[in-house]
């Protein structure tokens, strides 16, 4: 299997990819999730499905520390930015970053493996330093979406002392599951004063997409997360 980057037509906001005929001839150019408001960043964007290739190399990354593959993964990400460069319009760039605990052991973070060769690539300043992650993550590995949701919220803050004060932050990591993740970091990003977010992940999730095949069901690529009130984000932009 190799690896399957991602193409339109995709959900114009997360960046979803629309895997029916139907919803491909939709006219909304957005998936029902953002439709709702689902998420707190502005837009995101991912390079590849989240196949048994891209999880071999992410995890060759992620505990194995090959830099010459964060590179990579930042130079296929820099393409991804170039596409949609009128809508990422960010000041810094930011890697979604690890408690603590988690960092010491593993001595290193492998989205800032990614963030620190693309920040070299598009001229931004690298801002790793302006989040953390507060909550150590629960130590089940497979969580189910709800559970995804729920282990994430209030996880993440601005460091103590700095400022995004109107900052547009291009937020990186390696895997978008749910966009959870990103939408922690991005409610803590904007309630601390930041203009927009955005997500840009190598690896995407996409239910049921597990060989070189897309998946035959829509429904099931989009599935279902808790309902709650969220402040604006994708589902505000046109
Ligand atoms: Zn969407």
């Amino acid at each position: 299997m190799s690896l399957i980057p991602i193409k339109e037509p995709i959900c114009q906001c997360c960046g979803r990819p629309f895997i029916s005929e139907v919803a491909a001839q939709s006219i909304q150019p957005t998936c029902r999730l953002c439709r709702a408001g689902r998420y707190s960043f502005s837009r995101a964007r991912s390079f590849a499905v989240y196949n048994s290739t891209l999880v071999a190399a992410i995890t060759l990354l992620k505990y194995e520390e090959v830099t010459r593959l964060g590179d990579w993964f930042a130079a296929r990400l820099a393409d991804v930015f170039a596409k949609d460069a009128k809508d990422l319009r960010a000041d810094v760039v930011v890697s979604v970053p690890l408690h603590a605990d988690r960092l010491r052991e593993r001595g290193y973070n492998q989205a800032e493996l990614i963030a620190r060769p693309l920040s070299r690539r598009l001229g931004l300043e690298l801002g790793t330093y302006l989040l953390v992650r507060k909550l150590p993550r629960p130590p089940q590995l497979l969580l189910s979406r709800s559970e995804r949701w729920k282990s994430v919220r209030g996880a993440y803050a601005t460091r103590h002392g700095v400022r995004v004060d109107n900052l547009r932050i291009l937020l990186v990591d390696d895997v978008m599951t749910t966009g959870a993740t990103l939408d922690a970091c991005a409610q803590a990003l904007k309630k601390a004063g930041a203009a927009e977010v955005f997500g840009l992940t190598v690896g995407r999730v996409v239910s049921g997409w597990t060989s070189a095949d897309p998946p035959t069901s829509f429904g099931s690529a989009v599935g279902s997360s808790p309902k709650r009130k969220k402040p604006a984000g994708c589902g505000q932009h046109p």
